[in-house]
């Protein structure tokens, strides 16, 4: 990515950057765009660039950030209206470790929603158009910041990935799309949409990109508890792999790093998901996987056949744990607290109803009702219960897998971006398009999607390589064997 030095300002960097983002309005790809406050920050790293001070990693980099993020820049609305008007007295970890190095928000991004969502339809804000196509969707939730890289805007984004928001839109656009290990970054700051599996990370051109960010946002943070130790920057380099030590495999899904020191690249066996091959999954897509496969097989790689029943429940499940979280995370909101409140109500049940009535859109009514009604004394052993035991079986169904292969490669959805209003009136339809991405989220493992060509209509397809948790650093450097001409 291109950084600020002696040569290239920080104010350069930025201005293009704004001047493309007013440019491509068409697409409503930005929630906010800080015109100001990110020339103001530009001009200051330039200063201590002339002044021959020490100037972070990321000095100057313009980005953009997910509108569900936390920081005094801008309102934090997550594209909902019950947030419109709220301006965070606080800053998110992730925000903080960028910009500590640097990088400069250049705008807030649409997204569904809270994140509910996979086509950015959801957003009070109306829907993002994909890079592609502008009759189609850009994904979601987190459509915006795809949007934002594929077009160029800014070198990277932010996003998070609850059920595949960050992968889904990535894939929909041709861009790489990262969900770590659940706990390598912090949550801190972030709008909790599902505590239990939402994952901050990043949209990127690169993997190279991807693993930069990745150094810099992971690791403790005493202000979430469900943290991991750097691990990241402690993991063997992929790259300088010597032949003489036996692999890894079989030690568990919890080891790191997932490869040992000493095993070579073509020891490492890929897994393909038998389930996913079949007629529901687009022909074009099931195509660019199994050239991909040969690419690796080309290369020495062993492609290993994988069955992987209880991933046929994973869809089921998230959709009962997800919406039961979501429903005690959205109980904050009640026009008391935060940004938006009705003003139709002369008592006070009526200022929280008719607040949380106007402020929500449909899915988040929906999503608030489901979660209740799972949660309730009556159902909570039929649905809760139950999904919260096949989410165990859905761990050990990846741990499993991992002690026959290193990394998994998989479709990302089961179809390209899909045109605008296609699925918005049909919920269930809309979720399926989740697929293949929320079995990572329910089992903690990371999963990047990394672009695999075109379909005949010229949209990008999307792969992902999952692997075991706390290979994230190994996981992208493989992204690099996989790349378009590699
Ligand atoms: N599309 C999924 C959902 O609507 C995932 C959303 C997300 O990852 N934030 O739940």
């Amino acid at each position: 990515m291109k950084i600020a030095n002696s040569k290239v300002s920080a104010v350069r960097l930025v201005e293009d950057a704004l001047k493309k983002a007013h440019e491509f309005e068409d697409y409503n790809i930005f929630t906010f765009l800080n015109d100001e406050g990110a020339l103001k920050k530009a001009r200051e790293i330039d200063e201590k660039i002339a002044r021959g001070e020490k100037v972070g990693k990321l000095a100057g980099v313009p980005y953009a950030l997910k509108d569900n993020f936390l920081s005094p820049e801008g309102e934090t609305t997550a594209s909902a209206h019950i947030l419109q008007g709220f301006t965070s007295p606080i800053t998110a970890t992730a925000v903080k470790k960028l910009e500590d190095e640097g990088a400069i928000m250049i705008g807030r991004t649409n997204l569904d929603a809270f994140a509910h969502g996979s086509s950015t339809e959801n957003s009070y804000f109306g829907p993002t158009l994909n890079s592609h196509d502008k009759a189609r969707v850009a994904g979601g939730s987190s459509g915006g910041s795809a949007v934002a890289v594929a077009l160029d805007i800014v070198e990277f984004a932010t996003g998070t990935d609850t059920g595949g928001s960050i992968r889904q839109p990535a894939s929909f656009n041709g861009v790489y799309g990262f969900k770590p290990t659940y706990g390598c970054i912090s949550r801190y700051g972030v709008v909790a949409m599902a505590s239990s599996t939402d994952c901050v990370g990043f949209f990127t051109k690169t993997p190279d990109d991807m693993d930069l960010l990745m150094s810099i946002a992971n690791g403790k943070d005493s202000k979430d508890l469900t943290t991991l130790d750097d691990y990241y920057n402690s993991q063997s380099d992929f790259s300088r792999l010597a032949p003489s030590r036996p692999s890894l495999r079989g030690s568990g899904a919890h080891s790191a790093p997932v490869v040992a020191d000493g095993l070579e690249k073509s020891d490492l066996r890929i897994g393909i998901i038998k389930e996913f091959d079949n007629d529901s999954v687009d022909s074009e897509i099931r195509k660019a996987l199994k050239e991909k496969c040969k690419l690796l097989e080309s290369k020495g790689y062993e492609i290993v056949e994988l069955d992987m029943p209880a991933l046929k429940y994973a869809l089921a499940a998230y959709y009962i744990i997800v919406p039961a979280e979501i429903t005690s995370n959205l109980s904050r909101y009640d026009g008391v607290r935060y940004g938006f409140r009705s003003e139709n109500s002369s008592d006070l049940n009526g200022l929280y109803a008719n607040t949380r009535d106007e402020g929500f859109m449909p899915e988040n009514k929906r999503r608030i009702m489901i979660g209740n009604f799972v949660l309730s004394s009556g159902f909570y052993d039929a649905y809760f219960l139950k999904a919260a035991k096949v989410r165990t079986l859905i761990v050990k169904e990846y741990e499993n897998a991992f002690s026959k292969c290193d990394f998994i490669l998989t479709p990302v959805s089961p179809n390209p971006a899909f045109k605008l209003g296609e699925k918005v009136d049909d919920p269930v339809a809309m979720y399926l398009e989740d697929l293949m991405s929320v079995s990572l989220n329910l089992a903690g493992v990371p999963g990047l999607a990394i672009p695999a060509g075109k379909n005949s209509d010229g949209l990008p397809i999307g792969l992902q390589i999952v692997g075991p948790r706390r290979s994230d650093k190994n996981l992208i450097e493989f992204a690099n064997e996989l790349k378009e001409g590699a």
